[in-house]
């Protein structure tokens, strides 16, 4: 059914109302589906039959949002297409994403039927499957870079879209971080399979990246410059690559070598890493539920290009989200009838 509703894109304006008509007999009976515009890229959204009680315009303003963000941190939204499903469930709030790269790519989540507004606005799970859209399909092994990946750029995706308040966004990242260091046994990052290493493992992979890359162009480039180079280089959910081309890719970008050589040093050993010495260089400082940021640290630059992006990538939307550079747009198309 993607692949009836992916023509779509390929007719002509004047087929519009046919067009939608065919992708709207696409989808069960009831399917709500409604088309996101995100710059150039669309969004076909099916909502799946069953009790949401939150509105459509809520719903779809849920999708913007995150859209929004990740276009934001990429420069533009990943892919020129991609299907999002929204499958209702019982209780409150968003649970349940997968991101899939096949038949054009495509996105299912699910949504509780008690689900509110600032349930979606404080939701994070479809900006981390967006994310998703925006790096290659690698080997099995190497699941843990797609997911480090989602993990670390969806909080700062979010606060550079003034989704996410920036205090709290630290707070997590220093808490939740230490799940990601080497346990008794670890084997590094290709053979430890563990929640811990694929997730968390994977964005503190990001994070020493992210700060080195910082570090060897004196604050001009970021993570977000590598990230922006691979898929600038086609390499998106729909591609299979090996991950040292990815990587490879991501350091001709920055012109600086970090992610090829700390892949090296983290694929197959521990590689332990003192985060408080990380935490302290940077001016980050937790105290009880809170967290103070230091300018005069010796890092306090780098923590400030880190959360903000550096001057020269920040997209329009990290100043101004109602720039003009990513302008959207929602189309309701129909519900079908029984
Ligand atoms: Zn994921």
């Amino acid at each position: 059914m993607y692949e009836n509703h992916r023509t779509l894109q390929l007719f002509t304006p004047w087929l519009l109302l046919l067009a939608l008509f065919v992708a709207a007999c696409a989808y069960p009976a009831d399917t709500v589906t409604t088309t996101v515009l995100i710059g150039n890229s669309r969004i076909d959204v099916a909502t799946e039959q069953g009790a949401l009680h939150a509105s459509k315009e809520d719903l779809m303003k849920w999708v913007q949002w995150s859209a929004e963000a990740v276009a934001g941190y990429y420069g533009r939204f990943p892919v020129p297409h991609t299907s999002l499903r929204i499958i209702p469930t019982t209780g409150a709030g968003v649970r349940g994403g997968r991101t899939w790269g096949d038949r054009g790519s495509h996105i299912s989540i699910h949504v509780g039927a008690d689900t509110t507004w600032s349930d979606f606005a404080d939701d994070w799970m479809l900006t981390h499957e967006m994310i998703h859209l925006a790096f290659p399909d690698v080997a099995d092994n190497h699941h843990w870079i797609e997911e480090g990946i989602s993990v670390y750029v969806e909080p700062f995706a979010r606060v550079r879209a003034r989704h996410m308040d920036v205090n709290q966004m630290w707070f997590e990242v220093v808490r939740d971080m230490p799940k990601g260091l080497p346990g008794p046994g670890d084997q590094g990052l290709d053979h430890t399979h563990t929640w811990g290493r694929t997730y968390w493992g994977g964005a503190l992979f990001c994070l020493l990246a992210d700060i080195e890359i910082h570090q060897k162009t004196e604050n001009k480039k970021g993570l977000q410059d590598a990230l922006r180079g691979i898929l600038d280089a086609g390499g998106n959910i729909q591609q299979d690559w090996e991950l040292e081309k990815a990587l490879s890719v991501g350091d001709q970008a920055t012109g600086v070598a970090v992610l090829v050589p700390l892949y090296e040093k983290m694929k197959d050993q521990p590689h332990p890493v003192d985060l408080p010495t990380i935490w302290a260089q940077l001016g980050i400082e937790r105290q009880g539920d809170k967290i103070r940021f230091l300018d005069s640290a010796p890092e306090a630059k780098i923590r400030e290009a880190i959360t903000w992006g550096s001057s020269q990538t920040q997209a329009p939307t990290s100043t101004a989200p109602k720039s003009s550079a990513l302008e959207n747009l929602t189309i309701f198309a129909g519900r079908t009838t029984r």
